[in-house]
């Protein structure tokens, strides 16, 4: 997933981004509520992280803007412990959960996993094609009931397209997925990670509709 970090605290900052990451996840970090109001402007997002007590403009309001936008984005709030009127504050402005500082990656991460499946309108935590496997939460890939590794890029691409579900996904959308800024990304770098893709699970799997972009569906 693409996901927006908003956490001034360069240390929450760092392990949160790096945790993410890990992940398999493309996360942009951004400082300030000002920031982030720029940003959810200019990308799209999968998932919005926000801790809400923020330098230039308070995470509240952030939110609140995002949601009279009509934004449905899924937000994660990070709240300072023992602030229940934040916390509250936060789902009553549209925030779908909470953590409260300090808090375990592995906590983060599966608290992330749950709201993209809330996103993806499911309760089945695996995305399942015929023979193809992914389970989001074992960041681990099945075919034919065989385990396929792949690297973490070639993973968040793999979800990107089972989350398309059919409709294909340009190599523009693609990148913004796979990648944050700053990230240092090859012209080809799609294409490569495409071309691994289809060495480890087979060619068919994976459609290249010339000028359209990719997408996923089981082999005919
Ligand atoms: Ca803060």
């Amino acid at each position: 997933m693409r996901i927006l970090l908003v956490e001034d605290d360069a240390m929450i900052g760092t392990s949160v981004q790096r945790g993410l990451r890990q992940g398999g996840h493309a996360v942009d970090w951004v400082r300030d509520g000002v920031a982030a109001d720029l940003a959810l402007h200019d990308t799209p997002y999968d998932l919005l992280v926000l801790d809400l007590g923020l330098p230039k403009r308070d995470g509240i309001q952030v939110l609140t803007d995002l949601r009279a936008s009509g934004s449905a984005l899924p937000v994660l709030v990070l709240t300072a412990r023992d602030a229940v009127s934040d916390r509250i504050r936060g789902l009553d402005a549209g925030a779908d959960d909470y953590l409260v500082k300090p808090f375990d990656l592995d906590e983060l991460a599966a608290r992330v996993r749950a709201l993209a499946r809330r996103q993806r309108g499911g309760a089945e935590p695996q995305m399942q094609l015929g023979a193809l496997v992914l389970d989001p939460a074992a960041h681990a890939v099945m075919l034919d009931a065989q385990p396929v590794k792949l690297s973490a890029r070639e993973f968040a691409l793999l979800e990107a397209l089972f989350e398309a579900d059919g409709k294909p996904l340009s190599r523009a959308r693609l990148e913004e997925r796979v990648y944050g800024w700053g990230e240092e990304v090859e012209s080809n770098a799609i294409e490569v990670h495409i071309h691994a893709l289809r060495r480890k699970l087979g060619a068919g799997w994976i459609r290249n509709l010339r000028g359209v972009g990719y997408t996923l569906s089981e082999p005919t």
